[in-house]
This record gives structure tokens, C-alpha cells and sequence, in this order.
């Protein structure tokens, strides 16, 4: 194994290949806070690439329900749960050593590429703890749908005692999932064919259907389970990243790269989906905080990866919800969340303004600017003095054409007296 760095856990960890980056990475953020659970991203994304036969169970991408709810069931419990066999009461984080190329901290605890080598079953050892689901865990995508955590122990009740932030008694939350088109992906290490790669361009990964002979070693390995077996072409298949709207080739969109299909049709305007420009030597993210991908997970950090202490380094980031009890967040989205939820809460002037730019339009900013307007309201968030500023946002494309303006105040169309009836 070769030693890589992982800026998300804080240290180098091991990795079956050598370090190796693209000129830029797909990346994408998602408000948990804002989701409405209509499922409209998941069937965008079945109607345009999953539709065939023998695709009947491929989600690529599903919106769960946490903490009852998965895809297949139960996959993030059963990756944790073999973490944790593997290196008993030892995934901890120190959040103290922070620093410029460990923004979360240090991860003490073991990868799934680590704990693999104390795992050694019938085949030996393996490159990447996983495992392969059941048909029955594949089979209901809805599970758990809607269902909240209530009281300890009471099965199928609710906290009678209303909720109130900051954490609510009785909750739940939409959890959307694509492929985090990691940096060190875990289904491309554990590939014996050598099907799986990571394109050089734009660090979307792919795997090669001339190549898979359907060993399904990336199901098994992959921990977000991303990867999905299709049975009639005996091969894997997963998110593509919808790359020809990345290469500009979505008929509609004149050459300028577009958001992919689950993104654009978001409905909840939850989702915002970029390429961020990649140091080649040393992996970092090239410092670049006018693009709003980089704006929201580097310099705002309101934005955090899920599962990080998997090893992957996705490429995925998840403003966390605001009303979750923190130990679920924390586990879920490493030692960021009290931060991101702070900052979120109460949003700096600049933050309000990128937000706006959330589903506004479908080709990719790759720029922001702001042009600041008047105070139009004030008030106390958590004690502190919180001001309102009706700023324009003006998104660009990567030539520095104008895509979108925004206000923070939506404006307001009056219907003339005499169309009171018109609809
Ligand atoms: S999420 Fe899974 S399938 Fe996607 S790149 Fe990462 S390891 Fe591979
Ligand atoms: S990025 Fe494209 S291929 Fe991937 S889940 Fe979204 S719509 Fe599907
Ligand atoms: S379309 Fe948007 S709001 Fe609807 S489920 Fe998907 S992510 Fe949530």
C-alpha cells in the first residue's frame, strides 16, 4: 500500500495506488436542511440513465430517510459496525489539531483501506473492508421513509413534548445520495480488472463496461454502496456524473458544462454542483474562494463530507440539519457540524448571497460577485445582532459570461386588479 494524503481526515493514510490528481474535481454541495423528500432529483436521474431492463433496483441516486432509512438498508451501520470490530472504540477525531491543510482536525481512528488488512477471511486479505448486500437489502429503496427517531426504546411512538431547536426529541431528516466521485475511491482500489478509473480532467469516476466482467468487488468495497450489480448485462454500473453535461454536450446548453440531471431538477433548490480546480502535486484545492463550491466547504466551512472517516475523501458535501441531536451529526459528518450548523444559523452577508445561487439556473458557476445593497432588516440570532442586506449575487461560467443574478430579497410581481381571477 502506498501512503496518500487525505486533507479531510488530516493525515496520510494507506491507499493500494500511488497519490495521483486531476486538473479539476467534480464536486457538489447539498443543503439537508432545505430537501423536501419528493424523490424528483432520483427520478431525473432513472428517467435519463437507469430506465433499461435489468435496472430495475439501480438508484443512482436515492434521498433516504436517517436514521431509519437506507440504500441499500442499513449501509452505513454495517460499515461502521465493521470499522469499529476492526479497531475497537478507537474512531476518534482530535478537532484541536486543525490547521490551513486539516480544516476538520485529525482522524486518530482506522480507513476502511486501513482495517482492512486486520480483516482476514477464507480469500485473505482484502485492499478495502466492505461487504456485499443481500437481494432483500437491495430491494425496497423506501424504507424507513418519513419514520422519526422518538423516545429511547419506544417503538413506534413520538416525543410528546413538541420540538424545539436546537435539537428536536422526535426527528428526522432527508439524506440524498449519489457517487462522491471520491478522490481515493474504494471501488476503483478493490477492482481486479483494473474496469474502474478516474478521468484526469475532471475526477469523475467511471467504470469501463468493455472491462467489467461483474466480480462486483466495487459493490462490496464501495462503503456509501454507490456501485450496483445489473444482472441481465452481468456487469456494475454507477453514477456517471452525467458527464457529457460536464463536457458541455447537453444539446440545449451551447457548449457552456451544465449541472448534472439530479442537480438541475431539484425541486427543493437544495443542490449546487461544480468543478473545483485541483493542486496536481499536492491535492489540495486551488485557492479559489470567488467559486461558490470552494467558497462553501473551504472558506465558509457550512458544508462537510459525509462519513469522511471512511477514507475516501468524497468529493460530496452536506450542509448539516439544523434540528438533529449533535453525537448523530458528528458520527455522520466528522467534527465540523457544530461550526457549519453556527455559521448556517446565522449566515454572514456573503453566505446569504451564495445561497441564493442555488438552483437559479443549469450551467455551472464557476464565479461569484457580489455587489452590495441596503440594510433592509435587523434582528437577534442566538443573542448576537444579525443584519439583512438585499446584495446582488452575479454568477459566471468558467469564460467569465454572465449566467445569473440574484437578489437576497425575492422580488414580488403584483397581479393587476383586473387578472385577480386569471388562473
Ligand atoms: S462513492 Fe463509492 S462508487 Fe463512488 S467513487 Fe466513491 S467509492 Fe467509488
Ligand atoms: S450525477 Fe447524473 S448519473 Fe449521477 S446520480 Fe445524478 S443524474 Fe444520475
Ligand atoms: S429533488 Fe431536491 S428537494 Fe426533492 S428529494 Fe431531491 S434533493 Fe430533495
Amino acid at each position: 500500500m502506498s501512503q496518500v494524503y487525505n486533507w479531510q481526515l488530516g493525515r496520510k493514510m494507506a491507499y493500494p495506488f500511488e497519490e495521483k490528481h486531476p486538473d479539476h474535481q467534480f464536486a457538489f454541495v447539498f443543503n439537508i436542511n432545505r430537501c423536501i423528500g419528493c424523490q424528483t432529483c432520483s427520478m431525473a436521474c432513472k428517467s435519463t440513465w437507469t430506465f433499461s431492463k435489468g435496472q430495475e433496483y439501480m438508484w443512482w441516486n436515492n434521498v433516504e430517510s436517517k436514521p431509519y432509512g437506507g440504500y441499500p438498508q442499513n449501509w452505513d451501520v454495517k460499515a461502521l459496525q465493521m470499522l469499529e470490530k476492526a479497531n475497537p472504540g478507537k474512531q476518534e477525531w482530535d478537532a484541536t489539531k486543525n490547521g490551513a491543510r486539516r480544516p476538520y482536525g485529525a482522524y486518530g481512528g482506522m480507513t476502511m483501506f486501513e482495517a482492512a488488512s486486520r480483516r482476514i477471511g477464507p480469500e485473505g486479505p482484502q485492499r478495502v473492508l466492505g461487504y456485499l448486500p443481500s437481494d432483500e437489502e437491495w430491494r425496497f429503496p423506501n424504507t424507513g421513509e418519513d419514520a422519526a427517531k422518538g423516545p429511547k426504546g419506544a417503538r413506534g411512538t413520538y416525543d410528546k413534548q413538541g420540538a424545539s431547536l436546537p435539537e428536536h426529541n422526535s426527528w428526522f431528516f432527508y439524506l440524498q445520495r449519489i457517487c462522491n466521485h471520491c478522490t481515493y475511491p474504494a471501488c476503483l482500489a478493490a477492482c481486479p480488472r483494473k474496469a474502474i478509473y478516474k478521468r484526469p480532467e475532471d475526477g469523475i469516476v467511471l467504470i469501463d463496461q468493455e472491462r467489467c466482467r461483474g466480480y462486483r468487488k466495487c459493490v462490496e468495497a464501495c462503503p456509501y454502496k454507490k456501485p450496483m450489480f445489473r444482472a441481465n448485462t452481468r456487469t456494475s454500473e454507477k453514477c456517471i456524473g452525467c458527464y457529457p453535461r460536464i463536457e458541455g454536450k447537453e444539446e440545449l446548453s451551447n457548449g457552456t458544462p451544465w449541472e448534472t440531471r439530479c442537480m438541475a431538477a431539484c425541486v427543493g433548490k437544495i443542490r449546487m454542483q461544480g468543478l473545483v480546480g485541483i493542486d496536481k502535486k499536492t491535492g489540495d484545492w486551488s485557492n479559489d474562494p470567488q467559486n461558490p463550491i470552494y467558497f462553501l466547504v473551504k472558506k465558509e466551512k457550512v458544508a462537510l463530507p459525509l462519513y469522511p472517516q471512511f477514507g475516501t475523501e468524497p468529493n460530496g458535501y452536506y450542509i448539516p440539519p439544523r434540528w438533529v441531536p449533535r453525537p448523530y451529526l458528528h458520527q455522520m459528518f466528522g467534527p465540523g457540524v457544530e461550526e457549519a450548523i453556527e455559521r448556517y444559523t446565522a449566515p454572514s452577508r456573503e453566505l446569504l448571497a451564495v445561497m441564493q445561487l442555488f438552483r437559479a439556473q443549469q450551467a455551472i458557476i464557476a464565479r461569484f460577485e457580489i455587489k452590495e445593497g441596503p440594510k433592509v432588516y435587523e434582528t437577534k440570532i442566538n443573542g448576537k445582532p444579525w443584519a439583512l442586506f438585499n446584495d446582488t449575487v452575479i454568477g459566471y461560467d468558467a469564460k467569465g459570461n454572465e449566467l445569473v443574478r440574484m437578489t437576497v430579497e425575492e422580488g414580488l410581481q403584483k397581479r393587476p386588479a383586473e387578472r385577480a381571477n386569471s388562473i
